[in-house]
């Protein structure tokens, strides 16, 4: 048994520090940022109190039954097998070079113009190269503009930064440009610096909405005036059901005073935990300097590498979109059918959500209300930066997670959480 008795001084250090609040050490932007949601970090952010078994309609989560275990399998055997040596040790900042020739092959197709790995970084998910774009550029006392609302992690992201965040609203067609353009006039009158639009052009979280080619065009216009760069982050680009999204911003502008943000998360499975921010080579050189965490895994890099090379990701990525566009069908079914007149919404032509309206109650009583009826998913409230004082009526719910049958309860299961928060059950 080891003596586990220590020294009187060792016991004052301990001592010292039980009695001690780490708060005390915290930068103020740990504090700034708090502890965050579950929404944040993609997850439920409760669970019911009876026995219901839930339905998560929580997170932007492809469908556990439809990830491509078996082939993921087969690229993890055939990396280890063939290169172990090199998928196991360190790999670098930039990543693995033979994953950023898959990207340029794949990207220079889908945005149309010609791009080499050296416009690739690997990063930890979307929100790696996000945390990436802002380490480089933002700093407190900065201006960084995004949309009102906008992905929560995100947004957590850049006020981690220290900024002054000013927030612009979206309608139907996407964030309202000419808002962006006089809050960017605004910001230079007064003597501040703008350094980032953050904008999530394609199947926004949550609103599903998708930017105009107008409004691309003159977003483009307006951030060159006034050198601010643009950072597009499109998770749910290539997750359209019928029309695909506009050219991206980045292809518009052709790489010029942008930076893109994307992610395996989406088209794969958010468990891998590799996403790419893609620029300039130059705007990437400045990515680089300030990556600090020796780069993401070779081993996983290397995977999903092989899995492209093998022509695995396209089909998968094709056969999402009929599964999701199924999914999104159901469940609008089924809300039109019982929800009738609670909920308002529009029915999302891509992405992972639906953002409705509530009518009656506010979504938070709506949203506690649900969960007892075995029902999650997270208000609107959570993707403002002001929360609750920015709106009060819409939820957003995510159909890609559940099983279709799973979806077509939804709507009985919300008339019923609308009846429970009316106090008519
Ligand atoms: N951007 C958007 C718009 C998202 O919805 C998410 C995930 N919810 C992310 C970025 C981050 O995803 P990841 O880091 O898993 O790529």
């Amino acid at each position: 048994m080891v003596d586990m008795s220590h020294p009187a001084r060792l016991e004052e250090a301990a001592r010292i520090w039980k009695e001690s609040n780490i708060r005390d050490l915290l930068t103020k932007s740990a504090i700034a940022v708090g502890a965050g949601s579950a929404t944040d970090a993609g997850l439920p952010w409760a669970l019911p109190t009876n026995d219901f078994k839930p339905i998560e309609l929580a997170g932007g989560i492809p469908d556990p039954a439809q990830l491509p275990v078996d082939d993921l399998k087969e690229s993890f055997r055939r990396v280890l097998e063939s290169t172990p040596k090199e998928a196991l040790r360190y790999g670098g900042v930039p990543g693995f070079e033979g994953l950023r020739e898959a990207l340029a092959e794949r990207q220079s197709r889908l945005e149309g113009f010609r791009l080499e790995p050296g416009n690739f970084i690997i990063n930890n998910g979307g929100a790696g190269g996000i945390d990436n774009v802002c380490d480089a550029f933002v700093e407190p006392g900065d201006v960084v503009i995004v949309e009102a609302p906008t992905f929560s992690g995100s947004l957590r992201t850049i006020r981690g930064h220290m900024p002054e965040i000013v927030p612009v609203p979206v309608d139907d067609d996407g964030v309202l440009v000419e808002r962006v353009a006089d809050e960017l006039s605004r910001v230079e009158e007064a003597g501040k610096r703008a350094k980032l639009v953050y904008i999530i052009p394609d199947f926004h979280n949550p609103t599903g909405t998708t930017l105009s080619m107008e409004r691309r065009e003159r977003l483009i216009e307006a951030c060159a005036a006034h050198k601010v760069l643009i950072l597009e982050d499109t998770a749910y680009g290539e997750m359209y059901f019928g029309k695909e999204a506009p050219p991206s911003i980045y292809a518009m502008a052709q790489g010029q005073g942008i930076l893109k943000a994307a992610t395996f998360s989406k088209i794969i499975a958010t468990g891998l935990r590799i996403g790419w921010v893609q620029g300039r080579e130059d705007y990437v050189e400045s990515l680089v300097r300030v990556r600090f965490d020796m780069g993401n895994s070779p081993l996983l890099q290397r995977a999903i590498a092989d899995y492209m090379e093998r022509g695995k990701l396209d089909p998968h990525v094709e056969e999402m979109r009929s599964v999701y566009a199924e999914k999104c069908d159901v469940l609008c079914r089924s809300l039109e059918e019982h929800c009738q007149p609670y909920l308002r919404f529009k029915k999302p032509e891509g992405g992972f959500f639906l953002w409705a309206e509530c009518q009656g109650p506010s979504a938070k009583d709506l949203a506690k209300a649900a969960t007892d009826e075995g029902l999650i998913f997270p208000i609107g409230a959570n993707f403002f930066i002001d929360g609750e004082s920015n709106d009060t009526s819409h939820i957003r719910l995510a159909f890609i997670t559940a099983t279709l049958e799973d979806l077509e309860q939804v709507g009985p299961r919300m008339r019923k959480a609308f009846q429970r928060a009316l106090g008519e059950r």
